[in-house]
């Protein structure tokens, strides 16, 4: 990597709050299921991923893993490094920058999940395994451009090995699995076709992103880009102090994020949401609650406000509806705010009004 020091800062993008705040949520808690990004060209996607992962912190890896286990996380390793330390073998251990891995637009499934030689298994009895894109973005960041023109069954490999954390090759009655936790980020823009709702569904958020239309934002970004190009260190230079303040807020989230309480109310709230948004089944209230307390971290708060439930709200909401045609973005947001403005406290004579500490 070494244009490394050549990538756009994180908080010198202008505007697309929140594309911005999708990110950076799945970036504190990976099990909110990744986050679809659409709208139309040229509006900052792949900058916003890999300035993501440029301003994440470092982590551990076995160092000759190609899974790069987490050497802290026996529970985690793949089959190999937990072989090598229960033979009592030291784990050497390095550092690592958060990977981005782009799918290749046409790849195969095989490209995909890895191969297994069969041949290998049956003549010698033991696991010969290619590994493949789900290995590579193990840890990592895993973008996939376009994700509306992948054929649907990569698709549904991607988000089956999101939602498990692991990869499992099935050849010919032999099996393979390694690792895979990665934050599953995909773009589309719906004019050239949209994704199956079943699919849509289990990306955990989703935000739709348009070009700015303000004049001064515009602006803003044209000079922006002239002088990241004409001097990327000094431009980088000057946003340090933000990447810098934002990196520890993450840090200090994913500590958090274990200690954040959610009322009943708040989960009465977000019920009320989701029947009055008319949404399908229940991944749509889990979804919100997973945001609002991952929301809550960020925002250095142990406890869920009715201002995490209605950003959250958004974002877990987006793909979920029942939508009309000609529909006018913003109108949901509106709605969602009226909701959370009318609601009371109501029903705790019913359950138990304490507060739960939710694992996420
Ligand atoms: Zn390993």
């Amino acid at each position: 990597m070494k244009n490394e020091n050549l990538i756009y800062p994180f908080t010198a993008i202008v505007g697309q709050e929140k594309m911005k705040n999708s990110l950076i949520l799945n970036a504190i808690n990976p099990k909110l299921g990744g986050v679809l990004i659409r709208g139309e060209k040229g509006t900052a996607k792949s900058i916003a991923v890999r300035a993501l992962a440029n301003l994440l912190p470092e982590i551990d890896v076995v160092a000759d893993c190609k899974f790069g286990c987490n050497p802290h996380k026996r529970a985690s390793m793949c089959q190999e490094c937990t072989n090598r330390l229960e033979r009592r073998e030291e784990l050497p251990i390095k550092k690592r920058k958060t990977r981005v891995v782009e799918l290749p637009v046409g790849s195969t499934e095989d490209r995909v999940i890895g191969t297994l030689d069969i041949e290998h298994a049956i003549k010698k009895g033991e696991k010969r395994f290619e590994p493949g894109v789900l290995a590579e973005a193990n840890r990592g960041i895993l973008y996939v451009d376009e994700v509306n023109l992948l054929d649907d069954h990569i698709v549904d490999v991607l988000l089956d090995s999101a939602a498990m954390g692991v990869n499992v090759v099935e050849r010919e009655g032999v099996s393979y699995s390694h690792p895979a936790e990665f934050i599953l980020i995909g773009t589309m823009n719906p004019e050239e076709g949209e994704l199956r709702p079943q699919l849509l569904d289990r990306f955990g958020l989703c935000v739709h992103i348009e070009g700015i239309a303000d004049l001064d934002q515009r602006v803003e970004i044209v000079k922006r880009r002239a002088f990241y190009e004409q001097d990327p260190a000094g431009f980088q230079k000057t946003w340090k102090e933000e990447e810098e303040k934002i990196r520890k807020a993450i840090i200090r989230a994913r500590e958090l994020l274990g200690q954040v309480n959610i009322s009943d109310e708040i989960l009465y709230l977000i019920a009320q949401i989701a029947l009055d948004m008319n949404v399908d089944g229940h991944r749509a209230d889990i979804m919100m609650m997973k945001a609002s307390i991952t929301l809550a971290s960020f925002n250095g708060r142990r406890e869920v406000l009715k201002e995490d439930v209605q950003s959250a709200a958004d974002m877990a909401l987006q793909h979920r509806m029942r939508r009309k045609p000609f529909h006018k973005p913003g109108v949901e947001e509106e709605k969602i705010a009226g909701i959370i403005s009318h609601a009371h406290p109501h029903r705790h004579e019913y359950v138990h009004t304490h507060s739960h500490s939710h694992k996420t």
